[in-house]
């Protein structure tokens, strides 16, 4: 398991739910908290891991052993209210930091591994790390959610990433696209 960077077309993928929450799920979020602790984020979708699924998880402290760790399935937000601006980062663009305008609160409701019900209004950090990764499994990026000026401050950076993936195609290290679909229709049938 890796983390794939923009613009892998894993991140564009639009996650089906999950129906089928078994012992190779759990393994695959202890690996996903590995991963997220080792790139010091604090949210990691599935898709960034190149699985086509609805799960994220998430640890506001960030590092292994403090705060909580949370594992959201199948998240629905809903009644987004008022409006806030917070820079936002994604292991998926490293390095690259922008001011996103999202709603201040919002409703969410999801599942954890056990199956129980997450329904609460989420504001501040844990509500924006939690609207960002629900982006991520609708395929949806932060650099989306950019005005057109934030983005001008950010384009060259993501035209870094869009150069670096040619050239990792080129060389054959991330198959073609259909190669890639052909891979998540696959796990769907497994999980979805
Ligand atoms: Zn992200």
């Amino acid at each position: 398991m890796e983390i794939v960077h923009y613009p892998h077309p894993t991140l564009r993928h639009k996650s089906k739910p999950i129906r089928r929450v078994n012992k190779e799920l759990k393994m695959i979020v202890d690996e996903m908290f590995e991963l997220m602790y080792e790139a010091s984020g604090v949210g990691l979708a599935a898709n960034q891991v190149n699985l086509p699924l609805q799960l994220f998880i998430m640890n506001e402290a960030g590092e292994k052993g403090e705060g909580e760790e949370h594992v959201f399935i199948n998240p629905v937000l809903s009644k987004p209210k008022g409006s806030e601006e917070r820079q936002e980062g994604c292991l998926s663009l490293p390095q690259t930091y922008a001011n996103v305008i999202r709603p201040k609160e919002i409703h969410c409701q999801a599942y954890n591994l056990k199956g129980e019900e997450f329904n609460n209004v989420v504001d501040g950090l844990f509500g924006r790390i939690i609207q960002h990764e629900t982006d991520h499994l609708n395929g949806v990026m932060f650099i989306d959610r950019l005005k057109d000026a934030t983005y001008d401050q950010v384009s060259g950076e993501v035209e870094e990433f869009e150069i670096e993936f040619e050239a990792q195609r080129k060389a054959e290290k991330i198959p073609d696209d259909e190669t890639i679909m052909k891979r998540l229709a696959e796990i769907e049938s497994k999980f979805c």
